[in-house]
C-alpha cells in the first residue's frame, strides 16, 4: 500500500497495523501517516522544515505498539505519539469499499491501442486480459470480444470520416 501511494498518488505514506484476535473483538486497527505536498509558494527553508518534521513524525509513529494501536482511543494515541505537534482530530467518516473500474473504461483503453496491436496481442496471448491494479478485477477479452472492439473502432473511424468538417 505504501508503494501504491508513492507511485500512484506520489505521496509519502507510512502505515502501521495492529490486529486483535480476541474472541469477541476481532478487528484490525490502522494508522496511516501521509505527507501532503509542500505549499506551492513554500520557501526552501519551509520545505526542509517540513521534511524534518515528516522524518520525526514517521520515527515517532514507528514506535507504536500493537497493544497501543489496538486498544487506545484515538485521542490518547495521538497524544502519546505526537504530543509535541499540534494535532486536529477530524470527525469520523464512514467508509465504503468501491472501485471505479468498469468494462466501458477497459474497452476504451484497449481501443486506444488500435486494431493492429489488438490483433497482434490476441494472436500472441490467445485472449487479452486487463487487470485492475486497484481492486484486482480481471477483464478478459476472447476473440469475439476483441472483434467487437475492432468493430467499434471501425464505427468511430467511419463516423469521423463521414463528418463533413474533416
Ligand atoms: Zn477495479
Amino acid at each position: 500500500m505504501e508503494d501504491y501511494f508513492a507511485r500512484s498518488e506520489q505521496l509519502d505514506t507510512r502505515l502501521h497495523f495492529a490486529n486483535s484476535a480476541e474472541e469477541n473483538n476481532r478487528c484490525v486497527t490502522g494508522l496511516l501517516l501521509q505527507r501532503l505536498p509542500n505549499h506551492p509558494g513554500a520557501s526552501e527553508a519551509e520545505c526542509e522544515a517540513a521534511q524534518d518534521a515528516w522524518e520525526t513524525l514517521t520515527a515517532l509513529s514507528a514506535t507504536v505498539t500493537n497493544s497501543e494501536l489496538g486498544k487506545l482511543d484515538v485521542q490518547t494515541l495521538l497524544h502519546r505519539l505526537f504530543h509535541e505537534y499540534p494535532c486536529v482530530l477530524q470527525p469520523p467518516k464512514s467508509l465504503a469499499y468501491q472501485c471505479t473500474c468498469n468494462s466501458d473504461r477497459t474497452d476504451s483503453t484497449l481501443m486506444m491501442l488500435g486494431k493492429d496491436d489488438l490483433g497482434a496481442l490476441l494472436i500472441e496471448q490467445g485472449e487479452i486480459t486487463v487487470d485492475c491494479e486497484f481492486c484486482g478485477h480481471r477483464y478478459s477479452y476472447d476473440a469475439s470480444a476483441v472483434a467487437r472492439l475492432m468493430g467499434q473502432i471501425d464505427e468511430i473511424a467511419g463516423a469521423t470520416n463521414d463528418n463533413p468538417l474533416h
